[in-house]
């Protein structure tokens, strides 16, 4: 299984997509994750990420491409995988293409998480007060919403054209939604 997760940020992704990804046998990869990963460990990567991070700007495409590309090459994804806040540029799409491309294989589905952008603030704020990440305050969580509003959510119109996209509703507790994209990605078939 190969599968995209989208949604503006604080729409649960990171939550569904850890459950998904065991519900399919498949890691989760998320670049946020390893992005954040290599901040703490302060490696050249992170220091370079970092800067646009905490301004709530994407990290340049060429940056995040290439990390991208050794992550999947790795051998717990050959079977599949599930990409978390990749690809959010056009120029990500295409290069994802390619790489899916090179495996013979292609991607399944692209799982669109529906919210409320207002309950998305709150949401956002407060795990800002529970986790303390540096891009959660409220400037930074407004120009994110900004940066996906600009350069994200038209490749939900990308996917669509190719009859990719599973919609589903992000709002409710979290079992609530891991049902309803269960239901929904139970139908997908499998490359
Ligand atoms: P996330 O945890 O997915 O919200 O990602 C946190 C931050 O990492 C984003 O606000 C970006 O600065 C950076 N980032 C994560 N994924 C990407 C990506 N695909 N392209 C560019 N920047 C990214």
């Amino acid at each position: 299984m190969r599968l995209l997760i989208m949604g503006p940020p604080g729409a649960g992704k990171g939550t569904q997509a850890k459950a998904v990804a065991d519900h399919f046998g498949v890691p989760a990869i998320s670049t946020g994750d390893i992005f954040r990963a290599n901040v703490g460990q302060g490696t050249p990567l992170g220091v370079e990420a970092k800067r646009y991070m905490d301004a709530g700007e994407y990290v340049p495409d060429e940056i995040t491409n290439n990390m991208v590309r050794d992550r999947i090459a790795e051998p717990d994804a050959e079977q599949g995988f599930l990409l978390d806040g990749y690809p959010r540029t056009l120029a990500q799409v295409t290069e994802l293409d390619g790489m899916i491309d090179a495996t013979g294989h292609q991607l399944d589905a692209v799982l669109v998480l529906t919210v409320d952008t207002d309950a998305v603030v709150g949401r956002l704020l407060k795990r800002a007060e529970i986790e303390g990440r540096p891009d959660d305050t409220e400037d930074v969580i407004r120009r994110r919403l900004e940066v996906y509003a600009e350069e994200t959510e038209p490749l939900i119109e990308v996917y669509a054209t190719r009859g990719l996209v599973v919609s589903v509703d992000g709002m409710g507790d979290i079992a609530e939604v891991q049902q309803r994209i269960f239901d929904a990605l139970d139908s997908v078939p499998q490359s």
